[in-house]
C-alpha cells in the first residue's frame, strides 16, 4: 500500500476500528474476484461494503436492499420536535459509485447455505463466496392483545424504524388536545438503541412545556430499570416534577405492571399487566425486537440476545463464509455504532480469509449518545467488548459525565453538543 493510501485510510478510521481490524499491519491490496453479497443496505450493510472496498479493490460487492433510500434512526427523535426528516435520508448513489459496489433492489427471500446462494422475492439468484447478513430486527406484534402490524402503521405507531411513521407520530402529538395524555410503551430488552424511548419521552415533555403545558406522558416500561436512569431521573425531577402528583412524565416499571397486555385502538386505551387501563390520546408502542425473520427462517440459531455468532469474527458456526452483524446478532447492546464496528471487523476478516490469513483479535466498541433535552443535557456511554476463548467479555464501560458529576450543568451542555456532532458525523461515516 502506498503511503498516500495508508494516510487516506487513517483519515477514515477511528482508533478503535484500527485496533479491531488490524488494518495497520496490512501491506498489499488483494487481487481476488471473490463475490461478496451483503443483505441489507442499512448501517451494518453499507459500512461493510465501504470498508471492504477500502481494503480490497478487486472483490465484487453486491448489496441487496429493497428500498431506494435509507433513513437513519439515530437522531430521529428530534424529527418529533420539528427537525426535517430530509436531514436523515441518504440515497445509495454516492456510496455505490465511490466504493464501487452493485445494488439489487429487492428483498432477500431465502438463503441456501449449502449451495452458497441467496434468492430474492423477485426471483433473482445470487451466488456468493462470502455472505454478510445485516437486515436489522423484525418487530413482533402478536404478543399484545389487540395490536397488529396494520395498527402499527396507521394509528398505534411505533416510529422504531425512522420514516413515514416518525412524521405521522409527530403530527399525532401536535394534534393532541390540551391537557391530553401520551403513552410510550417499551418492549423488554434487548431492543435497538436502549436510551431512545426515554430520550423520546424527555424531548416530548420539553416540547409540551411550551405547546401543551398540561399534557402528560406515561412510560409503560417492560423493564425494571434503564440506561442513564440516574441522569434522566434527575432531569425529570428538576424540570418535569417527576415523582409528584403534577409530573409531566410518569414511569411505570415492569415491577409496577409496566408491560402492556392489551390495546384497544377504538377506545384508545392500553391495559397493563396488572389489569389497570389507561386512556390516552396518543399511544406509541415500541414492539418487541427479534432477530430478523430471514435469519430464523434460514435455520440460524437463536440464543439469548440474537442469532448465535462466533464473536471472533461475527461468522456463523458451521458456515465460515457467512457473517451476521447488527441488530440481529447476539449482542446485548444493539446500536448503529456497534453495527458499524462489527462491519469493520467483518470487512477485515473477509479480506484476511481471501489471503489465507487468520483474522486478528477483534475489539468491539459501542459509543452511545443520548440527550434529555435538545440543547442542554447530553450524556454518553462507551462499552468495549473483547472476545476471549469464544466468549464475549465486556472489558470496559465509561459513562460521560460520570454519575457523580450529575450536578455539573456545564458538562451536560458540552455533551449535548457532542451528541449533535456525533449524529452528523456518524451519518457521514456510513454513507460518505
Ligand atoms: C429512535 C431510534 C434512535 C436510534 N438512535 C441511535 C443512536 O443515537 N446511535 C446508534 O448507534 N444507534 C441508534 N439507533 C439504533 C440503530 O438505528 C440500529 O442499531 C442500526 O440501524 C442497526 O443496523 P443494522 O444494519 O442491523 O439495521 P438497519 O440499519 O435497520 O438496516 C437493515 C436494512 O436491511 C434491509 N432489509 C431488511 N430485511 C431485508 C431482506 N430480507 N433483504 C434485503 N434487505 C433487507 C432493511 O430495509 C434495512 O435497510 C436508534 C434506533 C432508533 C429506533
Amino acid at each position: 500500500m502506498s503511503q498516500t493510501t495508508r494516510r487516506d485510510m487513517l483519515k477514515f478510521l477511528g482508533g478503535a476500528a484500527l485496533a479491531s481490524t488490524g488494518l495497520l499491519g496490512k501491506s498489499a491490496f488483494a487481487a481476488d474476484k471473490a463475490k461478496i453479497v451483503i443483505i441489507g443496505g442499512g448501517i451494518g450493510g453499507i459500512t461493510t461494503a465501504k470498508y471492504l472496498r477500502m481494503i480490497n479493490k478487486d472483490v465484487k460487492i453486491t448489496v441487496v436492499e429493497p428500498n431506494s433510500e435509507y433513513i437513519f434512526c439515530p437522531g430521529s427523535n428530534e424529527v418529533l420536535l420539528g427537525d426535517p426528516i430530509a436531514d436523515f435520508i441518504r440515497t445509495y448513489d454516492h456510496p455505490r459509485k465511490r466504493y464501487n459496489f452493485d445494488m439489487v433492489a429487492d428483498k432477500v427471500a431465502s438463503i441456501d447455505y449449502a449451495k452458497k446462494s441467496i434468492k430474492t422475492a423477485g426471483g433473482t439468484t445470487l451466488p456468493y463466496d462470502s455472505l454478510v447478513i445485516s437486515p436489522g430486527p423484525t418487530f413482533v406484534f402478536d404478543d399484545i392483545e389487540g395490536y397488529s402490524q396494520g395498527l402499527a402503521e396507521t394509528k398505534i405507531l411505533h416510529a422504531w424504524k425512522a420514516g413515514k411513521q416518525t412524521t405521522m407520530l409527530r403530527d399525532q402529538i401536535r394534534a393532541m388536545p390540551q391537557g391530553g395524555t401520551m403513552v410510550i410503551a417499551t418492549p423488554s430488552m434487548p431492543f435497538r438503541c436502549p436510551p431512545a424511548p426515554y430520550e423520546r419521552a424527555s424531548f416530548l415533555a420539553g416540547w409540551m412545556e411550551k405547546h401543551n403545558p398540561k399534557a402528560k406522558i406515561i412510560i409503560l416500561d417492560k423493564n425494571p430499570g434503564f440506561i442513564f436512569q440516574i441522569q434522566y431521573t434527575k432531569y425529570w425531577k428538576d424540570n418535569f416534577g417527576f415523582g409528584t402528583d403534577k409530573a409531566r412524565i410518569e414511569r411505570i416499571s415492569s415491577q409496577e405492571g409496566g408491560a402492556v397486555a392489551k390495546v384497544d385502538a377504538k377506545n384508545m386505551t392500553v391495559t397493563n399487566a396488572h389489569g389497570d387501563t389507561i386512556k390516552a390520546d396518543v399511544i406509541n408502542i415500541i414492539p418487541t425486537n427479534q432477530p430478523n425473520e430471514l435469519t430464523v427462517k434460514s435455520g440460524l440459531k437463536k440464543v439469548d440476545f440474537g442469532i448465535e455468532v462466533n464473536h471472533h469474527d461475527m461468522s456463523i458456526d458451521g458456515h465460515p463464509d457467512v457473517y451476521l452483524i447488527g441488530d440481529s446478532a447476539d449482542f446485548l447492546v444493539k446500536t448503529g455504532y456497534l453495527a458499524a464496528n462489527q462491519a469493520k471487523v467483518v470487512a477485515q476478516a473477509i479480506d484476511d480469509r481471501l489471503h489465507g490469513k487468520s483474522p486478528g483479535q477483534p475489539i468491539y466498541t459501542n459509543n452511545c449518545v443520548a440527550k434529555a433535552s435538545k440543547d442542554n443535557f447530553g450524556m454518553s456511554i462507551t462499552d468495549t467488548f473483547r472476545e476471549r476463548d469464544g466468549k464475549l467479555l465486556l472489558a470496559q464501560t465509561v459513562q460521560d459525565p460520570f454519575p457523580e458529576e450529575i450536578d455539573n450543568p456545564f458538562l451536560h451542555h458540552i455533551r449535548a453538543a457532542v451528541s449533535d456532532n456525533w449524529q452528523r458525523s456518524f451519518r457521514r461515516a456510513v454513507f460518505d
